[in-house]
């Protein structure tokens, strides 16, 4: 039989002024949450989510994967209702990863269920696996092959996330299973965690700490140490054979006093299953293909139940929407410039005759400039010619734009000598 050991550690960090991650430790459900808006509204909805997790799932009788997944869309409802009564709330949200154990003696499976960038790890001989799949747009731009995992590291829409609890009044909630696997470590954590400790100092501290609470407080120490940019969580749940742990009143039950110390959240953090799992839970853990223990280690992640696949398929709809808006954007701003640029006229700059390239008067932000000094003032053309110079005379052409200059001056010499102004070709004079 199987029996769960925890341990936990939070922190606010060395940058952030306060912690808006919460964490819940009640066995056999264990969670982290990190919430985000202004002012305490980051620290109101990682709270609230994680004690609507629980009351849900307290009330949902059965211990089965889609009573976590249905206390899940509980914990953002909560979170939304309070953000819709706050109005200085407005705009919270918060991440939520839990894992509870469910399904009948002998028969049980790890659930787990996550919305957003806060992520579950399993620890197995050694190795480290990232159980869930971050909602955040890089990740789901790395999952489509545009951004490799370097770039996605330092992308500036890294914190984006995109879905979050507490958003909107329904979420998609991504569900995997797990067949737990006496030996097994799991790390639930913050991006505090994530972001700075590599997943290979990750799996280092896990595998020299074998009391979860002091592995728990090494990484938060690590984390610190990595920089502590951002509030660190950490929930470790060991699974241990129960017949090797020292048994509670219950006969079942490990004392609590091994592991409670170290968490900094005042809850029970050991506990092995109860006699909730004696009774009869629909065998959801049927429905969903598991990760079979075996000898050797299954190297693959658990199988999601694929609720993501819809929210995925609207973000690259949105992303594609716009990309298609920006191109057309840049298409009208080229079509404008071009526009702007494509023309000459004559204006006047003091006495002289100017050639700018541009329209007179510009258009949005393209600015007329000089295209060349015409060496012709004022004094030498005929001042009828003085209004529609002073407006800008538009030319097709800088060779146009020479040309009526050439033919103002030459009308000008004209009417100097007596000859009528018809006999001037060019046709640009009026
Ligand atoms: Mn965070």
């Amino acid at each position: 039989m199987i029996a769960l050991r925890a341990g936990s550690a939070t922190d606010v960090g060395l940058v952030r002024a306060n912690n808006q991650d919460h964490l819940l430790v009640a066995s056999p459900l264990f969670a982290v949450a990190d919430g985000m808006g202004g002012h305490a509204a980051g620290e109101v909805a990682s709270a609230t989510a994680c004690e609507a997790l629980a009351d849900a799932w307290a009330s949902a009788g059965a211990p089965s994967p889609e009573a976590l997944a249905t206390a899940t869309r509980a914990a953002n409802k909560a979170v939304f209702e309070q953000a819709r009564a706050n109005p200085e709330m407005r705009g919270m949200g918060t991440t939520l990863v839990a894992v509870a154990l469910t399904g009948k003696v002998g028969h049980e499976c790890l659930a787990v269920a996550h919305v957003g960038d806060s992520r579950a790890y399993r620890f197995r001989s050694g190795a480290l696996t990232q159980v869930t799949s971050d909602h955040s747009l890089v990740a789901e731009l790395v999952a489509e092959g545009q951004l490799d995992a370097d770039e996605a590291e330092f992308h500036p829409q890294r914190h984006v996330l995109s879905r979050a609890l507490g958003v909107y009044e329904d979420v998609d909630v991504d569900l995997s299973m797990v067949e737990p696997f006496v030996g097994d470590r799991y790390l639930l954590c913050s991006d505090g965690l994530s972001r700075e400790v590599s997943d290979d100092r990750t799996a280092a501290i896990l595998g020299r700490s074998a009391d979860p609470t002091e592995a728990a407080r090494e990484l938060v120490a690590e984390a610190r140490a990595s920089g502590g940019n951002d509030n660190i969580t950490v929930v470790i749940v060991d699974v241990a054979d129960d017949t090797t742990e020292p048994a509670g009143d219950d006969g079942n039950a490990p004392a609590p006093s091994e592991a409670d110390e170290g968490g900094d959240e005042p809850t029970a953090a050991v506990a092995a299953i109860d006699d909730e799992t004696d009774r009869d839970a629909p065998d959801a853990t049927q429905a969903v293909p598991v990760v079979s223990p075996g000898t050797t280690p299954p190297p693959a992640a658990p199988t999601s139940a694929g609720a993501g696949r819809h929210q995925r398929m609207v973000t690259l709809r949105v992303v594609a929407f716009l990309l298609a808006l920006a191109a057309v954007a840049a298409i009208a701003v080229g079509g404008v410039g071009w526009y702007a640029r494509s023309s000459y006229f004559v204006g006047l700059s003091g006495p002289d005759l100017t050639i700018y390239q541009g329209r007179p008067g510009g258009v949005l932000w393209f600015k007329p400039t000089v295209a060349a000094h015409t060496g012709v003032t004022t004094a030498q053309i005929e001042p009828r010619h003085m209004g529609e110079l002073t407006a800008g005379k538009t030319e097709p052409s800088l060779a146009s734009a020479h040309q009526y200059v050439s033919n103002l001056r030459a009308e000008e010499q004209a009417a100097q000598r007596g000859l009528p102004s018809s006999t001037l070709g060019g046709g640009a004079i009026p």
